[in-house]
């Protein structure tokens, strides 16, 4: 079967809404047999932002450093824009999860 191209009904983590500033790292398609992460609504209390994707695509991911923790923030740029967080780790659990989201093997 020929692969289908991205189209607007396609993975929206890939989807390219804005124009991009093409400073920041683009999260690829997530694979079949990805980790799903425990989205919640809140984070854990005060964050700072660590790293971040590019906000040219519809969904965009940020590390952030929250209470001593590490959490990683989804945006769906929506409107009102959704925001989900997930995780409660070291920074070098953080920075692992956060390679496999870059990668599309945990969403
Ligand atoms: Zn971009």
């Amino acid at each position: 079967m020929p692969a289908t191209p991205d189209t607007q009904s396609g993975d929206p983590d890939t989807r390219v809404t804005w124009p991009c500033p093409g400073v920041s790292a683009h999260p690829v398609r997530v694979t079949s047999k990805r980790l799903a992460l425990d989205w919640e609504s809140v984070p854990q209390g005060r964050y700072r932002v660590t790293e971040h994707t590019c906000s040219c695509r519809m969904v965009f991911y940020e590390l952030i450093s929250c209470g001593g923790t590490y959490m990683i923030h989804r945006v769906i740029q929506n409107r009102p824009p959704e925001h989900a967080f997930a995780g409660r780790w070291t920074l070098r659990e953080a920075r692992e999860m956060w390679r496999q989201v870059l990668t599309g093997q945990a969403r």
